[in-house]
């Protein structure tokens, strides 16, 4: 478990003088690591995070996800398992999620569930926990190449800053919301906020953001994004130079010069080495912005939202002019940005000045094939956690044998059954697609903190060298018996993860 905020704020839910929790609704769980503390007659203790909730009978804390169930502190929403169908066999098999399971927190206790199962005859455990994260974060990838903000530029939230504009990708914006500076080193506002905008990314809800000296955006995982209003329908089939070498053999006599606008790398194709090997003749023209190399311009304009990316409304702002040694009159001009969406054709008149005119069918044929290879575009949420601090000693007595064992590809790591990708190096920094995970895996805690869901799944064999908690291995079909259990279909992307020639050798 990754540290907590030092900012404990004990609440007493069900007396007089503060805020009542929730009143429970129906199916409560009582989970069988759970430690009730009385107080009084009749209220339970929470210590399932630091703000060490006092509930009432019938009510739940401040996260609403305990509550005071006859006089047993409870996890309230029901424990998530994954079924997959395998070919001949009626009875699904399941996998036990942390989603719902309860958290190890003050982690000297062992991780809520430990369950034992047999696969390809050989025995597992999987250790299932919901993790509390201070130290985590939102990685957001726009498919988009309008200008969305300056690297480095400020992601607000209802006013409050919860992240930033990270370094663009290929054909993509990227933001890093949350953290554990926006979390824990601001007021108190900017943590509860930054905590309820990552654990809505994380449950794949729509979350409204705005960039300083940018652009206002909605961004819901596996969705199109929406910027400063209008859904962005396409991701660009490459930058301006790729789509040039793409597409220039289909150019190829149909049309005598190509520019591909782009904010970042804008191509021209007579010059460009693909047009070079077509043995196109050069047409003079001259842009605007820094050559590169042959037929690679950057900067040509300010970045935007209009063509590829960049500020130009009107094509031929880019354009200083043409060589009137190299150009011709009728020379014919196709302007076109990475995703097909701006296109203008034109003719070159006695004096060397482009005249717009009709987009010839053949060459709106390629241009409509650029729309076609662009992929949809999304906005798609990574959530980065940090799980090498405490957390481990639910699993093991001895955390950093956890550590060396993932490192050694012993241990499978998923999140909500879905795959984690382990970063190298140091620590167990986990980062998954909350895609893949089941719908509303997140929570948070009003440290504040993320609430997450992790399972680590090894030979069992594994678990015991590693110095696990053995005596506290339960039964698959122990676990599988409750009846507080919500059982969902494995995603068929996912792979199962007690499979795997890592773990199976
Ligand atoms: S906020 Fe939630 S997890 Fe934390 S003590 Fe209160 S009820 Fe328990």
């Amino acid at each position: 478990m990754s540290e907590h905020s030092t900012e404990h704020t004990r609440v007493d839910h069900g007396s007089d003088n503060v805020d009542p929790g929730v009143p429970l609704t129906a199916g409560p769980t009582v989970l069988p690591n759970s430690v009730p503390e009385r107080v009084g007659s009749s209220k339970v203790v929470c210590n399932a995070c630091p703000v060490l909730c006092h509930i009432s009978p019938g009510r739940t804390g401040a996260c609403d996800r305990w509550g005071n169930v006859d006089g047993a502190l409870t996890r309230i929403d029901s424990l998530v398992l994954t079924a997959r169908h395998l070919p001949g066999v009626e009875a699904p098999t399941l996998f036990v999620t942390g989603v719902g399971s309860g958290t190890t927190y003050p982690d000297y206790k062992p991780a809520p569930f430990i369950v034992a199962s047999r696969h390809d005859e050989v025995d597992m455990v999987t250790v299932v926990t919901e993790g509390i994260f201070s130290y985590c974060s939102i990685k957001v990838k726009i498919d988009t190449d309008r200008f969305l903000g300056p690297e480095q530029g400020n992601v607000r939230h209802q006013g409050e800053i919860v992240g930033h504009v990270t370094t663009a990708e290929y054909g993509s914006q990227m933001l890093s919301i949350g953290g554990v500076h926006h979390l824990t080193g601001g007021s108190k506002k900017e943590g509860r906020l930054t905590c309820s905008v990552m654990a809505d990314l994380g449950n794949k809800q729509p979350v409204e953001l705005t960039i300083d000296g940018g652009s206002n955006l909605v961004v819901q995982a596996g969705t199109a994004p929406i910027v400063n209003g209008v859904a962005e329908r396409r991701m660009r089939v490459g930058c301006g130079s790729a789509t040039i070498g793409i597409f220039a053999q289909q150019w190829l006599g149909l049309v005598d010069e190509v520019v591909v606008v782009d904010d970042h790398i804008t191509g021209v194709l007579s010059e460009h080495q693909a047009g070079r090997c077509l043995d196109m003749r050069p047409s003079g023209i001259a842009l605007r912005g820094r050559r590169s190399t042959a037929g690679r311009y950057f900067k040509v304009a300010n970045p935007g939202a209009g063509w590829g990316g960049t500020d130009i409304v009107d094509p031929l702002s880019i354009i200083d002019g043409f060589d009137p040694d190299l150009a011709w009159p009728g020379l014919t001009l196709l302007m076109v940005s990475t995703t097909g969406e701006h296109a203008a054709y034109f003719i070159l008149d006695a004096a060397l000045r482009p005249q717009p005119a009709p987009l010839p069918a053949r060459v709106q044929e390629v241009v409509e094939r650029i729309v076609e290879n662009c992929e949809p575009a999304l906005s798609t949420v990574l959530f980065v956690g940090g799980a090498g601090g405490s957390l481990r000693a639910g699993v093991t007595l001895s955390p950093v044998r956890l550590t060396r064992s993932i490192k050694d590809a012993l241990v499978n790591v998923t999140c909500g059954g879905a795959p984690a990708y382990v970063w190298p190096g140091g620590g167990i920094t986990v980062m998954v697609d909350v895609a893949r995970m089941p719908d509303n895996s997140f929570g948070t805690v009003p440290t504040p903190a993320i609430v997450a869901p992790i399972e680590f799944t090894m030979r069992r064999s594994d678990y015991t060298a590693l110095g696990g908690h053995v005596d506290s291995i339960v039964a698959l079909e122990q676990v599988a018996a409750r009846s507080a259990k919500r059982i969902v279909p494995h995603a068929p992307s996912n792979p199962w993860p007690l499979d795997g020639k890592a773990l199976l050798g």
